[in-house]
């Protein structure tokens, strides 16, 4: 592909080793909701803070580096992705210089999406362990505490690419929160909690992402959607 990914340097002390040392095997995407990326950078980069990420990319697709891919960056916090808990040592974290409207109108940049791309292909290549299904949004591992990328981002025209997944095959389903419960977490969710309000956040995750116009309580689209994705993409147990 002819596109320099020209990656600048930069970088932040907020890393430490990845624990277990194995390489990582998940992608975890982002938006730094500030009000431009050089103000982001100086916070992903000072030790105050305590939070990094491995790249971050400008709305005009330059990308920079932070930390390097063998390390630890601080960028997912807490949560879980299948059987993952530490997401920190199995992840690289991208950050996207994006800052969501009120009303969530707002695009991302185009420059930006393609740097993405070249990027993700550029790991993907780099590194067989990382599955397309392991690319996921902060607000998958995070349920309820996270929202980034945010509703915008267009995971299905990524996934078409393979980078990412999307539903196929969607089967029509009455509305069961058992079902979609076991199903979602085939996929790889995990509710903050076990109780109304864990899942609730979950059904919202998920809905950013694969039907970011559904609202209201649990209907047949999240059903053919979640289950089509744990048919498709079951998390090895
Ligand atoms: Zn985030």
């Amino acid at each position: 592909m002819v596109f320099d990914l020209n990656i600048k340097q930069y970088f932040s002390p907020n890393c430490g080793p990845r624990k277990h040392g194995s390489p990582p095997d998940m992608i975890v995407l982002h938006y730094t909701a500030m009000e431009n990326v050089m103000s982001a950078i100086e916070r992903l980069c000072d030790p105050k803070f305590e939070v990094s990420a491995h790249y971050i990319i400008s709305k005009e697709g330059k990308i920079t580096q932070m930390v390097d891919e063998s390390l630890r960056s601080w960028h997912a916090g807490k949560g879980t992705w299948g059987q993952v808990r530490d997401i920190n040592s199995h992840s690289i974290g991208i950050e996207l210089d994006y800052c969501p409207s009120i009303n969530d109108e707002l695009d991302f940049d185009y420059l930006q999406l393609q740097a993405l791309e070249v990027l993700l292909f550029d790991i993907l290549n780099r590194r067989p362990e990382i599955i397309a299904k392991n690319i996921i949004g902060h607000s998958d591992m995070s349920p309820g505490r996270k929202f980034d990328p945010g509703r915008r981002f267009p995971w299905q025209t990524f996934a078409k690419k393979g980078l990412g997944v999307w539903p196929h095959n969607i089967e029509s389903k009455a509305p069961d929160w058992d079902i979609f419960k076991h199903a979602a977490k085939i996929f790889g969710y995990c509710p903050p909690n076990n109780d109304e309000d864990g899942w609730n956040a979950v059904l919202y995750a998920f809905r950013l992402r694969f039907l970011p116009d559904q609202e209201g309580e649990l209907s047949m689209s999240d059903m053919g959607v979640i289950i089509s994705l744990a048919n498709n993409w079951p998390t090895h147990l």
